[in-house]
């Protein structure tokens, strides 16, 4: 369903995308499961299934969709446009994206380098990457720091004669299991004498640099994602030439902003037509059960399900399509806060989706012989990955803040000039300030309620205290990442190790405030 009137040619590409995924890509996702197999296979097979839906949809024009008409690289889109293609592809997420050199985390860096790389990196990385040659990943994640908050990374590129030196442990690098992963463009610290958000810098690392280790393949509710996986990736000592450094020293979150806000919403594009899938299949497997006498569908709650499942997904397109709507019209920048609604509303109407869908098919929804349990593991990734639910929700919050404040603001200044006396009597005070003083109240409150926390922690062990914490600290000094079973659940806790656990606090010995 569009809200705007869809060209021709997009029109006409919707009805070839909807025939490929649903004659050709969903039909294939057995063979290409059994084309994995089994153990260390699934990590070296590129199925050959996939290889001829590539040619299929090349020829069919379904090609490099995602990258919209400001490249001179792309297939001539608006982001708008793409939504409605892109929802398509989600039908079918494990084989039709990729087929359509439309998935993640490729999509994201082939931005990258069209937007920011220079012509030697374009040619290099960029035209094997549309041309479906190459795989590749985005290595910002560290199992040492708390990644949603990307200041905290501490990968060191450091400059060294006429290249850089990489050293730092990632995890959950998305695409770094495929054999066809090509390279990784990776996000560390260049100066760390600069301002916070100067410090980042973005390069590209070739796969197979001496010093890069992908060292295992990490599991979502138990699936591998093989053969693409998330992986936990050490670059130790790794030497790049200095060009492959990407727009330059200090820039990483200019990079990355970049990068993630098209890239957010590409994901809830492709969730919206996961959600299809789980109602299609829903409504008729309801029809097709009795139980108590009628069919399942027959049964009042069945039909609330239903219902409801339609109503959240209408409403989750909305955000999407205004979203991408937006980034066209003002750009991704200025369209943070629809972006970030988007963001964090899509994911949870579709897991509800999903997991009713789940429900109607009792034992068999949970099992291997329906998408929806692996669609509904994925999916519950997304309210983490790319930025968790609360990182975006406080966004939207100060966003939602200011805006108000700059209405109040242009109320009075219109107030005044009309000499109105109600509203001029009011001072700036009461009209500007109610909003950043419940904020400020809010922050204040967990400020204390944390440090209430932090003092109640430290009480029983003096142990705590130490120097202040820092992640690129732990980053360094530990060869493999904390083993959070060991101490929660494998072995009795401490007072201190319960509560450092509890609270998320760093190991002994390091002071968190
Ligand atoms: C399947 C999957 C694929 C991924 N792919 C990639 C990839 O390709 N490349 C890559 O670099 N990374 C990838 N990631 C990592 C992902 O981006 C991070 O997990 C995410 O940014 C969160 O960082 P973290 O795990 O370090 O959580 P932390 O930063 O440790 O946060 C833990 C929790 O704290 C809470 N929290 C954090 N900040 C706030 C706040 N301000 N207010 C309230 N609560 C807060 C949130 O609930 C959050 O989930 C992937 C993750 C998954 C699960």
């Amino acid at each position: 369903m569009s809200l705007i009137q869809l060209s021709p040619r997009v029109e006409e590409l919707k009805q070839l995308l909807t025939d490929f995924v649903h004659n050709e890509c969903i039909p294939a996702e057995s063979e290409y499961r059994k084309a994995l197999g089994e153990g260390a296979q699934r990590w070296q097979t590129v199925p050959l299934v996939m290889e001829r839906l590539k040619k299929r949809a090349r020829a069919l024009g379904l090609w490099n969709l995602f990258l919209t008409k400001e490249y001179k690289e792309g297939a001539g889109l608006t982001n708008y446009e793409y939504a409605v293609l892109c929802e398509l592809m989600g039908h079918s997420p494990n084989i039709a994206p990729e087929a359509c050199n439309c998935s993640a985390p490729d999509t994201g860096n082939m931005e990258v380098f069209a937007k920011y790389g220079s012509a030697a990196q374009k040619r290099k990385w960029l035209e094997p990457l549309m041309n479906g040659q190459i795989r590749s990943a985005f290595a910002m994640t560290e199992p040492a720091v708390a990644s949603s908050d990307a200041t905290n990374i501490c990968t060191r590129i450091e400059r060294q004669g006429d290249g850089y030196v990489v050293n730092g442990r990632k995890w959950w690098i998305s695409g770094a299991g495929h054999p066809k992963c090509a390279v990784f463009i990776t996000m560390g610290k260049t100066d760390l004498a600069a301002s916070k958000y100067g410090q980042q810098s973005i390069v590209v690392v070739p796969a197979d640099a001496p010093g890069v280790t992908v060292v295992r393949p990490l599991t979502v509710f138990g699936y591998d994602d093989a053969p693409h996986g998330h992986c936990e990736v050490v670059f130790d000592n790794v030497w790049v030439p200095a060009e492959n450094l990407i727009l330059g020293e200090g820039r990483g979150f200019e990079v990355i902003q970049g990068r993630l806000g098209p890239g957010r919403i590409h994901h809830c594009m492709r969730s919206l037509g996961m959600a299809e899938r789980a109602v299609e299949l829903m409504v008729d497997r309801v029809q097709n059960r009795v139980t108590f006498g009628r069919k399942i569908v027959e049964h009042g709650v069945v039909l609330d399900y239903i219902a409801k499942s339609r109503m959240e997904l209408e409403s989750a397109r909305m955000l999407v399509l205004r979203a991408a709507d937006m980034i066209d019209k003002v750009g991704a920048k200025n369209a943070k806060k629809e972006i970030a609604m988007a963001k964090v509303v899509v994911p949870s109407a579709v897991l509800t989706i999903l997991d009713r869908a789940i429900q109607m098919f009792g034992a068999g929804g949970v099992g291997q012989d329906t998408p929806l349990a692996e669609f509904w593991a994925g999916m519950r990734t997304l309210r983490i990955a790319d930025g968790p639910d609360e990182v975006h929700t406080r966004q939207i919050a100060q966003l939602e803040i200011k805006e108000q404040n700059a209405k109040l603001a242009a109320r009075k200044r219109t107030a005044m000039n009309q000499g109105d006396s109600r509203m001029s009597n009011l001072n700036s005070e009461q009209v500007e300030a109610p909003a950043m003083q419940a904020k400020r109240k809010a922050d204040s409150n967990a400020s204390q309620q944390h440090d209430e926390q932090l003092k109640r922690a430290r009480v029983k062990d003096k142990s705590l205290r130490g120097p202040k914490p820092s992640g690129c600290d732990l980053a360094f000094s530990t060869s493999k990442p904390k083993d959070h079973f060991a101490p929660l659940y494998g072995k009795p806790m401490t007072s201190r190790g319960a509560a450092a656990e509890l609270l998320n606090l760093e190991p002994a010995g390091i002071q968190t405030d």
